[in-house]
């Protein structure tokens, strides 16, 4: 078999938020980095035929004990398909872990441009639904996101989660943009197997690509393949810390019918609460795209299928849960997560005061579903405190972790914004910037 090798002064795994942020936060203060990528670099995306080629295995993965679970191969990670929506960082990462992302949050927001929609860009369904829970007296709010909506079509069709084809939607597509420009080499296709560790320090990769066997030699290596890549990653290393207790981030569409537009015709996850975030659940406006739709249908609820006919009518509410640490992943990627008590209580209270809001915004209360449990959000398997220090570096001397892996719990909330701080704050340690 063919083999090549290259050298840097800093190789990292994983494109998505974590990786793409490090990428070019070194090559711009004029790093040599190597940005290797498992999936492909798809131009075509925010259709359902392109997003089966980058959802791993077809959208169609599910944990041992039958959770769906949901993310992308493709640069930039699971932003292709993600909400866009954005939270700050919660207060305990602070208190309890000393970890202060303020000010990089802060500026990672006004450099983004996060904010809420206005109203011309929400849809006509996600306002009904704000009245309808505010009505009832829950406290919905816009949530700030990462789309300008000078450029955000509605209409869309629930397809923003496919991908953004306006581009509309900020992924990390456009960090690995500006890392390219400052000189930093990205590598598609390349399937990272395991860290070289030498005299007991890090000393690169070793990947598989169409090509071959590729060897990335580099004194700092930064693993950000996601809460479920990095922890396959470090076990084949010989970290087997990695991988043993996890969160997902447990979520249900709570769906009815009612009459007017329904919520795939506005941008998703547009309106939410955050009273109940104390308790570990969060609602939000969503429903799946269209195709998804169907295929969750026929397996979990095949009598509603026709309700599809129906489907741009439909109101859709999310309910996430920030879970219970449990569960392991195996060095061959297979995910064990079993949901506690706990958990499920959350959902179902959850699902709860999702249907009340549904009836109050219109839905006929006989069309009201709940669908299956899914998990998104894959994090703490290479946890701050106890696979990596407060500086994100493993026990191996330059080999550090930089995505939701390193989260030390489930955050409850949207994770995109913690984890480009977390890895800007890591691009500080690295080039020895002190935080400012
Ligand atoms: C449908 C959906 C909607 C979401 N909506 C939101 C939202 O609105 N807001 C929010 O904040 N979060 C949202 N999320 C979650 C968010 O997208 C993820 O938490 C985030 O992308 C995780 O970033 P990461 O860097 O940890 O990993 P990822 O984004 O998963 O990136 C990891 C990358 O590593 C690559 N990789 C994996 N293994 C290897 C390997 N062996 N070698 C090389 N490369 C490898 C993968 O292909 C991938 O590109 C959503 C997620 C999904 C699936």
């Amino acid at each position: 078999m063919h083999e090549s090798r290259k050298t840097a002064d800093a190789v990292v795994v994983g494109s998505g938020p974590g990786g793409a942020t490090v990428a070019r936060e070194l090559a711009r203060a004029g790093k040599a980095v190597v940005l290797l990528e498992k999936g492909r670099d798809h131009r075509l995306i925010g259709n359902h035929f392109s997003a089966l080629r980058y959802a791993d295995k077809s959208g169609l993965s599910f944990t041992e004990e039958g959770l769906n679970l949901v993310r992308a191969h493709i640069t930039g990670g699971s932003t292709i398909v993600y909400c866009g929506s954005a939270a700050s960082p919660p207060a305990w990462l602070r208190s309890k872990y000393g970890i202060d992302l303020d000010s990089y949050a802060a500026r990672v927001a006004e450099e983004l441009h996060v904010a809420p929609l206005p109203d011309e860009v929400l849809g006509e369904a996600s306002l009904r639904m704000l009245h309808a829970a505010n009505s009832l007296g829950h406290k919905f709010a816009k949530m700030p996101k990462f789309i300008d909506p000078s450029i955000c079509k509605r209409r869309c069709g629930g397809t923003c989660m496919l991908g953004c084809p306006h581009g509309a939607k900020w992924s990390a597509r456009a960090f690995i943009d500006d890392m390219k420009v400052a000189g930093g080499e990205l590598v598609t296709r390349a399937d990272v197997q395991h860290v070289m560790i030498e005299d007991g320090v890090a000393a690169g990769v070793s990947a598989i690509t169409p090509q071959g066997m590729l060897e990335v030699r580099a004194p700092t290596v930064v693993i950000s393949a996601g809460g479920l890549g990095t922890p396959c990653i470090l076990q084949r290393s010989g970290l087997h810390e990695a991988g043993v207790g996890m969160f997902l981030d447990p979520l249900v569409f709570v769906t009815g019918v009612a009459r007017g537009q329904g919520t795939a015709l506005g941008p998703p996850m547009a309106i939410g609460t955050y009273e109940l975030i104390d308790e570990g659940v969060l609602l939000s406006d969503l429903i799946d795209p269209w195709g998804m739709w169907l295929v969750m249908t026929a397996m979990s609820r095949p009598g509603r299928l026709f309700d599809w006919v129906r489907y741009r009518s439909q109101l859709g509410l999310m309910v996430k849960i920030g879970d219970d640490r449990c569960g392991h992943i195996s060095m061959d990627g297979r995910v064990s997560k079993p949901l506690t008590t706990s958990d499920r209580q959350k959902l179902s209270r959850g699902a709860s005061i999702a249907r009340r809001i549904l009836i109050e915004a219109g839905c006929d209360p006989r069309s009201i579903v709940v669908g299956p449990v899914r998990g998104a959000h894959p994090g703490a398997t290479a946890r701050i405190g106890e696979v990596v220090d407060q500086n994100l570096q493993t026990r191996i001397p330059g080999l550090y972790v930089s995505d939701a892996s390193v989260l030390p719990e489930a955050l409850d909330r949207p994770l995109v914004l913690t984890i480009i701080s977390l890895a800007r704050r890591l691009s500080d340690h690295l080039l020895g910037r002190t935080a400012n």
